[in-house]
């Protein structure tokens, strides 16, 4: 038996799901209004073991497999909570493997409990205003000026952004030497000069933080460099296989969630005398999602038996998030359409389902980036 169907992982998911159920649920509502879940929730998941679970016991971790934290993942993005999972994957699953697989044993010690304790919350600092899919483009520098870094530029759509604590932010060190020159750092948000901006207005996604970054003559201690400089491209050439892997999961977990509480609906939703499960249309959208869904849950979690075995490459990755991803957006349309009217309600589970859905196409790469790297396997540059 693989350890997808294992009985801990099985109960885990239970822990997970009982989480949710008192700790989210009844206020995620609220917080869909007030642009942001609490720090406290933090707090209370890194108590409960939902933080960074994959860190190895001696940082802070429960010493699990992927698996464990793919679990949180899907449980938060099956039940309709796009913005606590888009905020979970960027911490436990981008920036702690970050710090991992690319820190020194002092930045694991300085940053990885506090990680899995919920004192620190970490984000990803590539995007800047004049650069997203071309990050060889991007302004923020920091520049060696003796015994330290002096750090100057701006990013936006910072996911967690109004409360991270550390972010693993891309500047360039040499500005002449293109892709050669970007290095990676880890920015401790309460050095002097660094500010965050607005906590950005989105259409999808309301209680995620997403905002801007602002860094001025930031003095970054040496030390704060990860691994070495120059070498930021290629750092992240590593990670973004899992990054990708991490959307995909979440498009299948939250397309999943999203059609069982559309069968339901259908189920009791009365047109003509009957319910309108019956009627043909709707019966051929069901079996049209639930296929479309099985391909690529199959898939995607052949890509996480292959992540697991250190096998998952930059193209395998990239067809599964662009898949899943596209996926995701025709499954959530056409359950808003099984709604009717109510589908347009931000009452109605399909409606954020919905908007939350549509950035999944976006950020981690757009999806035209994903064919790009897909073809460039096919054909070269
Ligand atoms: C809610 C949200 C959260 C985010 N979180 C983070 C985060 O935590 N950290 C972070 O660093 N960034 C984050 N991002 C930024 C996200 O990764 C970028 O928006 C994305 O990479 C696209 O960059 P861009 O917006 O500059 O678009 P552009 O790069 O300007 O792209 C515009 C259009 O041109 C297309 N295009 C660009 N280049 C090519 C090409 N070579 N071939 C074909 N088409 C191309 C794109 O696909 C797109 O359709 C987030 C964004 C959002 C909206």
């Amino acid at each position: 038996m693989s350890e997808l169907q294992s009985s801990e992982l099985q109960q885990f998911r239970d822990m997970v799901k009982r989480f949710l159920e008192k700790e989210i649920k009844p206020f995620y509502n609220q917080w869909e209004k007030d642009g942001i879940i609490p720090r406290d929730v933090w707090y209370s998941m890194g108590a409960n073991g939902l933080l960074a679970v994959d860190l190895p016991e001696e940082y802070g971790g429960s010493g699990v497999s992927y698996l464990y934290s793919m679990v949180i993942l899907e449980e938060a993005s099956y039940a309709n909570y796009g913005s606590l999972a888009t905020g979970l994957s960027v911490h436990s699953d981008i920036a702690a493997p970050y710090v991992l697989h690319i820190g020194n044993d002092a930045q694991r010690q300085q940053w990885l409990p506090k990680m899995a304790s919920g004192e620190v919350i970490g984000a990803i600092g590539m995007t800047e205003p004049g650069a997203g899919s071309d990050l060889q483009a991007i302004r923020t520098t920091a520049i060696l000026n003796g015994d330290h870094y002096v750090l100057n530029g701006s990013k936006t759509f910072i996911t967690n952004g109004q409360h991270a604590d550390l972010v693993i932010l891309a500047a360039k060190t040499d500005p002449n030497a293109g892709a050669k020159g970007v290095s990676l750092f880890l920015v401790d948000m309460n050095l002097a000069g660094c500010a965050r901006g607005r906590n950005l207005e989105k259409m999808g996604l309301h209680a995620q933080d997403t905002s801007e970054l602002f860094f001025d003559n930031v003095k970054l201690p040496l030390d704060s460099i990860l691994g070495e400089a120059g070498k930021g491209f290629s750092y992240l050439m590593n990670e973004l296989p899992r990054e990708r892997l991490n959307l995909s999961v979440c498009a299948v977990a939250a397309s999943e969630g999203l059609l069982a509480d559309t069968i339901a609906y259908t189920q009791e939703r009365m047109a003509f005398g009957k319910p309108i499960s019956q009627l043909q249309n709707t019966r051929f959208t069901l079996a049209t999602c639930h296929t479309d869904i099985a391909i690529n849950r199959a898939f995607v979690d052949s890509c996480v038996n292959l992540y697991m075995e250190g096998k998952l490459d930059a193209t395998k990755a990239a067809v599964a998030k662009l898949s899943s991803t596209d996926m995701q957006g025709r499954v959530a349309d056409a359950c808003l359409q099984m709604f009717g009217g109510y589908g347009y309600m931000l009452e109605y589970p399909a409606a954020r389902a919905y908007v939350d859905a549509r950035i999944q196409r976006i950020y981690g790469g757009t999806n035209e980036i994903m064919k790009e790297v897909i073809a460039r396997s096919l054909v070269g540059r």
